[in-house]
């Protein structure tokens, strides 16, 4: 008998493609169920997307399920997923629905007909969802349905320090064994919110104070490394998984002194303006502390979509510090997005043309160098999304793409939506077949 059942949510309604680089622990929901646990109440965890586990049969485990309460997180990409369940499943359930964009998302969800209730739980969940569970908190009904719960900066669920307590039972696909770089990889975030604005993120800092930015402690990570050796004593590797962990010197002073304390490989998401004037020592001490690869989100190569996105550097200024990188010997992994509003087919040449002098410049240095791109698509009450919808641009709902193609090496966490760049969808595609070129191994 469990009082709520927690499902990580899937993207595709097709059935997804298992990719351990994609497919990584759901976090988020480990810090609730650990603070659900703590509070006393039976929580029973299912991964969709690591059981590859269509709409279908999520439905399927509702209605068998015996907790009166299900929590499932949703996104603006599995939107129209999430509807079909709580509409179709069978017993009256209470469902809470939650994530980083769920407050943008309320609009739609107040429009839907759960076959019981739903509560949205807007901010960070894990502190009020006990309280919700036990009927403490006052909700704001938005529709017969409907009811909504808001954990905003000045809430006393807001969890102010992040240096919270994360049991990993849940996790069933850690730690990751990545047979390509030759670790055992478990995973951690060492930051909420961001101090970065993009256009196209629903964590971009101007889309209100529940983005601001909250930084973990040593002492607290090192606790977690602890316990991850603890539990997984094969892990020899962690990636960092959120953008601001490296975010100045003295960032990079203090990873580098955690993963040399305990001999541990690390990968980590990093910032172009972390990088570009460091000093060459501090990329040295980055290399010799045991850095795999460092994620870096260039995102365009044309400087006008770069000030359009609101990235706070040039072209140029990409290029030369991932180059800074491969030459101190870091590996790197560049993410790029094709199809901006408004972008232009020159603008989206120069991004191609970037993606291959950073190619060919690691192929020089000898250092992996490794591509990702996706094409642009509107995320919710992103700034993009809103220019878009000023403009009385039609937006096509965000689905992935393993739902629009027969192409069975299609990555499931791919999403498309329509085109709104000044080129129409042919040349969209030719450009991102361009990028699946550079992005397949030398
Ligand atoms: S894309 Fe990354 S750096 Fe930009 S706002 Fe989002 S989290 Fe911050």
């Amino acid at each position: 008998m469990s009082d709520i059942l927690l499902v990580n949510t899937p993207i595709a309604r097709t059935r997804p493609i298992a990719d351990p680089d994609e497919s990584v622990p759901p976090i988020g929901i480990g810090y609730i169920y650990t603070q659900l646990s703590r509070s006393g109440y039976q929580c029973q965890f299912v991964d969709a997307n690591v059981g590859s586990m269509l709409p279908q049969d999520i439905v399927r485990l509702i209605n068998e399920a015996d907790a009166e309460y299900v929590g499932l997180n949703v996104f603006s990409s599995n939107l129209t997923i999430i509807r079909h369940i709580v509409e179709s499943a069978e017993p009256r359930k209470k469902f809470l629905l939650g994530g980083p964009a769920v407050r943008f998302l309320v609009p739609e969800i107040k429009q839907w007909n759960p076959s019981g209730t739903i509560t949205v739980v807007v901010g960070e969940s894990e502190l009020i969802l006990p309280d919700i569970l036990g009927g403490r908190v006052p909700l704001e009904s938005v529709s017969p349905n409907v009811d909504v719960a808001v954990v905003s900066p000045d809430s006393r669920y807001y969890p102010s320090t992040i240096n919270l307590p994360l049991d990993r039972a849940i996790f069933v696909n850690e730690p990751i064994r990545r047979r390509d770089l030759g670790v055992v990889e478990s995973h951690i975030i060492a930051s909420r919110g961001c101090q970065y604005d993009c256009a196209f993120c629903t964590a971009a800092r101007s889309l209100g104070p529940e983005t601001r930015a909250r930084f973990r402690s040593y002492d607290s990570l090192a606790e977690e490394i602890e316990a991850i050796k603890a539990r997984y004593p094969d892990t020899n590797c962690i990636r960092v998984l959120d953008d601001l962990y490296l975010r100045n010197a003295n960032s990079i002073e203090l990873a580098a002194k955690l993963f040399r304390q305990y001999g541990l490989r690390w990968r980590s998401m990093a910032h172009i303006n972390t990088f570009h004037e460091l000093p060459a020592r501090w990329l040295g001490s980055i290399r010799d502390s045991g850095c795999r690869e460092l994620f870096v989100g260039v995102e365009s190569g044309n400087d006008e979509t770069l000030k359009h996105i609101r990235k706070p550097f040039l072209a140029a200024t990409a290029y030369s510090t991932v180059c800074r990188l491969i030459d101190a010997g870091i590996a790197v992994k560049c993410y790029f997005i094709l199809g901006f509003p408004g972008e232009t087919e020159s603008a989206a040449s120069d991004t191609i043309r970037l993606a291959h002098s950073l190619r060919d410049h690691a192929a020089i240095v000898g250092i992996p160098l490794r591509i990702s791109a996706f094409r642009f698509r509107p995320y919710h009450g992103t700034s993009l999304y809103e220019e878009l919808r000023s403009k009385g641009v039609a937006m096509t709902p965000i689905v992935s793409r393993a739902d629009t193609t027969d192409d069975p090496d299609c990555n499931p966490y791919d999403c498309v939506s329509g085109v709104y760049a000044q080129y129409g969808e042919e040349i969209l595609n030719s450009y991102m077949a361009e990028m699946e070129r550079l992005a397949a191994p030398p």
